[in-house]
């Protein structure tokens, strides 16, 4: 018998009726002799209330209690799907992170999982009942404090209990048909692809994507767990994440992402001598912000800018260090940009094929989108774009590489 580890967002669990089309499609999966376990998000926008009604009693709740409170949205997931699926004489227990053993370390709001033991899940499966799991949660290994995984933790919950239980696939389900070439809202002719690599998943999923939570796919590459990313409202097939080798056509490019979510820092007029780079960015690093692309001009006479993007929601803690340190340095000053945006093309056959940042960057220029910044990795580029510009900038790339053009839907047989 296979195991099949199963994920519903927090849209396909999203009212009592959605709910119980999930139970619907667990049970069939059940009866066709899978063990199948269930991680499931909280309920439609239940994580956002939660959160603000956090701030609404206090301005910095406690970390600790906060992870408690967000936990409970998938605790009332996951037991009204037991629910559900007892009426459906289907025997179902559910388990909350802890007791699924996902053990975590102790960092609350982004805890890392550290080990997984996931006893009480399998004798829960080897007695013959569907296992849910209460996704985005875990217990810390050292304190005993109950954590979170970061918003978007119930994929990784998934694709760490299916490596740990050895499953034949984890299936994410969601109310997208799969992974798009560019976001359809902004694309109309966007196709979903059939598969992606692992890595080319891990930068689109970096860069903004945000179909799956970014430490799932690091998981699923670790452990090569197969994923299969697919709607909850049809039964199409999505799209497989699987590793380079799986991936049938080798397309040079697989897609477009974009990201309104950082903002811009510049340092001015730096001094250029050496350790100046070096205190501005251990000064970040211990206000544990994370820095994104960083660019550093030629120096003339003697001072350069230091440019860099990072996440706009830490803006102010950034200013706040680096004004005092802008001055002790010598430096002029820092200046602020929060309308700026991401754009990234993304494609593993970028490492063979030259003239892709050309082509990327001609389209660009054409539609008269003016680029701040550029980074690049082996298989991505990426621009810093102003943000009433980034529809122009998405489209624009996706139509240069020909991405919008075989919208194929592969239907199967429910
Ligand atoms: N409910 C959590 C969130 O909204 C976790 C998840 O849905 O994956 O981020
Ligand atoms: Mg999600």
């Amino acid at each position: 018998m296979g195991i099949v580890v199963q994920k519903y967002g927090g849209t396909s669990v999203g009212d009592v009726d959605r709910m119980k089309r999930v139970a619907d499609r667990v049970a069939r999966t059940h009866r066709d002799g899978n063990q199948t376990v269930v991680v499931v998000s909280a309920m439609g926008k239940t994580t956002d209330d939660l959160v603000t009604m956090a701030a609404r009693i206090s301005e910095q709740p406690p970390e600790r209690e906060l992870d408690i409170l967000l936990t409970a949205g998938e605790r009332i997931s996951m037991s009204l799907l037991a629910m559900a699926l007892h009426d459906r004489g289907v025997p179902a227990k559910s388990f909350t992170g802890s007791q699924a053993g996902i053990i975590t370390d102790a960092v609350h709001g982004k805890a890392r999982i550290v080990d997984i033991t996931p006893g009480r899940v399998r004798s829960a499966l080897n007695e013959g009942n569907v296992v849910i799991v209460a996704g985005f949660q875990g217990v810390s290994q050292d304190t005993k404090d109950i954590t979170t995984l970061g918003r978007g933790g119930s994929d990784t919950t998934a694709v760490a209990l299916a490596a740990a239980l050895g499953a034949d696939v984890c299936e994410i389900y969601t109310d997208v048909d799969g992974v798009f070439t560019a976001d359809p809202r902004i694309v109309p002719t966007a196709h979903k692809l059939d598969r992606i690599s692992y890595e080319e998943m891990l930068e689109m999923a970096a860069q903004g994507a945000g179909v799956l939570q970014v430490r799932s796919v690091e998981f699923g590459r670790n452990h090569d767990v197969r994923i299969h990313v697919r709607s909850s409202f049809s039964y199409s097939a999505g799209t497989w994440v699987g590793p380079q080798e799986d991936m049938v056509e080798d397309a040079i490019i697989s897609g477009v992402a974009h990201d309104t979510s950082e903002a811009k820092l510049t340092v001015q007029q730096v001094p250029d001598r050496p350790g100046v780079a070096s205190r501005i960015f251990a000064a970040l690093a211990d206000e544990n912000i994370n820095i994104d692309m960083i660019v550093q001009n030629v120096a003339a006479d003697g001072r350069t800018d230091i440019s860099f993007t990072m996440p706009r929601g830490d803006l102010l803690k950034a200013q706040a260090t680096l004004e005092p340190l802008a001055t002790e340095v010598g430096a002029q000053g820092v200046k602020v940009d929060d309308d700026i945006a991401k754009v990234s093309l993304v494609g593993a056959g970028m490492k063979t094929h030259p003239g892709v940042a050309a082509k990327m960057f001609g389209a660009l220029s054409a539609a008269g989108v003016n680029i701040e910044m550029i980074s690049t990795s082996t298989i991505r580029v990426s621009v810093i774009v102003a943000r009433n510009q980034v529809e122009t900038a998405v489209q624009a790339v996706h139509a240069a590489f020909g991405l919008g053009d075989d919208a194929v839907a592969e239907e199967v047989s429910p």
